[in-house]
């Protein structure tokens, strides 16, 4: 019998960061490097990681280019005006039409420019001009 049947999950291998025989935390998609832990809490996040971080996270320096609530012109295919609306919410799905990268938004049109302008329809980012910046302080009175 046995002692231990335990940690079946893990195994040992050359960490690709430290270079040390260790047991294995992570395996990089796509390059099946391994990682052990220490070197992958150290290590920077992947290029898709790193994307997904600076449009999402509210911390970001860069951000998603609109949020909800944003008042923006919307123009099909960058060129014929829909209308002025809001950003309702971004999606980053591909059923949307958007990737991780260049995300899509959902803009429902208040002020239509043209007959056949959608009530609402996503678009993307070069789609969009804001209206108004909305100040995050609210500004003096
Ligand atoms: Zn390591």
């Amino acid at each position: 019998m046995e002692g231990e049947g335990t940690m079946a999950d893990t195994y040992t291998d050359l960490c690709y960061g430290c270079k040390r025989f260790t047991e294995i935390a992570w395996t990089e998609g796509g390059t099946d490097r391994p990682f052990c832990l220490s070197c992958t809490e150290a290590m920077p996040p992947t290029r898709d990681q790193l994307n997904m971080l600076l449009l999402l996270a509210p911390w970001s320096p860069i951000g998603p280019p609109f949020r909800p609530g944003d008042v923006v012109e919307a123009r099909t295919g960058a060129v014929v005006l829909d209308g002025v609306g809001t950003v309702r919410r971004m999606s980053t799905s591909l059923e949307d039409g958007a990737t991780p990268i260049y995300p899509t938004f959902l803009v429902v049109i208040t002020e239509k420019a043209h007959d056949q302008a959608p009530d609402e329809a996503w678009y993307t980012e070069v789609c969009l001009t804001r209206v108004d910046e909305i100040p995050a302080d609210g500004g003096d009175l």
